[in-house]
């Protein structure tokens, strides 16, 4: 078989497809924040996420270990993407998954991983404190079957690999022209990972996490106390706890996002921009504009768009689920 050229226009296989998404400047947020707005196009990663390049990682991180034998079988607690990344990488390198997630999830992830080919384990959506807390349950499944827990949130396999993909390229790609970076959390490896790279590179660049209501980091970046207030529709984000990938964070400030903000801005970009994204995309963007208006003109903030709209067609661009809880939908949308 001739082997194809090895210039990187062909990428090798799934693995090889990870990572490199391009950055989009967004002319609607810009326009809005009064600077310059820019989204790392994390929904063109081959699983759709930003959570390839961290399933990537843990599995690498596994094999170099030693602890994943060829044939293995992987096991983890996901809101679904890291579950989809796991599943597909692991199909590229031929291991088994077993994914346990809150039943409260998206019926569209649910469907992709059963399509993936995982064995999906729905739990009850529980808080970390009860024993059946999904990445918990996982964590004592992979003990019994002796698998490989990927254990995405205390893994700090997790936040190196964005450490040494996703920060850089957000470097490279601006040219070095980039000045702030706002991102939520769900295990805090994106987060970390890229504003530890950025920082390393300009200390000066100001980065910032956006939370949504529910979760317990906004307090404790902007005075040390874990507290949460109220909740959100978004997916995928939000946490009560400093896990091993949010410890030393690098961050100046921090945004809370309410779902009514996140959703206008998932709209507008939808209509005046052409972009379908996921909720937490969303609140990324939301923040990015808060901290473009803070910073000024002059202002280069980038973010993340951690993965695309069809995954939520049945939830934030549903209308009917909209209705159910109280949130706007806009006039295109609820005649569509
Ligand atoms: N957005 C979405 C849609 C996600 O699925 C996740 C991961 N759960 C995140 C954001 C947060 O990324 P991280 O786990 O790196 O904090």
């Amino acid at each position: 078989m001739i082997s194809v050229q090895k210039n990187g226009a062909v990428k090798d296989g799934f693995l090889d497809s990870i990572g490199n998404t391009p950055l989009i400047r967004l002319p609607w947020a810009s326009e809005q924040a009064g600077c310059t707005i820019l989204g790392k196009a994390e929904f063109l990663n081959p699983g759709g996420s930003v959570k390839d390049r961290a399933a990537l990682a843990l599995i690498m991180d596994a094999r170099e270990r030693g602890v994943l034998p060829p044939g293995g079988t992987i096991v983890e607690g996901t809101a679904g993407n890291t579950g989809i990344g796991l599943a597909l990488v692991g199909n590229a390198l031929g291991y088994k998954t077993i994914i346990v997630m809150p039943e409260t999830q998206s019926q569209e992830k649910k469907d992709m991983l059963r399509l993936c080919g995982a064995d999906l384990r729905l739990v009850p959506a529980v808080p970390y404190k009860d024993p059946m807390n999904y990445a918990r349950y996982s964590g004592r499944l992979a003990e019994e079957l002796g698998a490989f827990w990927a254990n995405q949130f205390d893994n700090t396999a997790n936040r190196m690999g964005h450490y040494r993909t996703t920060g850089p390229e957000i470097w490279d790609q601006s040219a070095g022209t980039v000045t702030g970076f706002t991102c939520a959390v769900g295990t805090g490896g994106t987060l970390w990972g890229t504003a530890a790279a950025l920082k390393e590179r300009n200390p000066n660049i100001v980065c910032a996490l956006a939370d949504p209501h529910g979760s317990a980091l906004y307090d404790w970046v902007k005075n040390g106390e874990l507290k949460a207030e109220g909740s959100s529709i978004t997916e995928g984000i939000g946490q009560g706890r400093v896990t091993a990938n949010l410890e030393d964070l690098p961050v100046d400030d921090a945004f809370r996002i309410a779902d009514d903000e996140a959703l206008n801005v998932l709209f507008n970009m939808v209509i005046r921009d052409g972009l379908v994204l996921g909720g937490s995309s969303g609140v990324n963007v939301a923040a990015a504009i808060r901290l473009g208006r803070q910073l000024g003109p002059d202002a280069v903030v980038a973010t993340i768009l951690c993965d695309g709209g069809a995954r939520y067609q049945s939830k934030l661009y549903n209308p009917a689920f909209l209705a159910e809880k109280g949130l706007p939908c806009p006039p295109w949308m609820a005649s569509a």
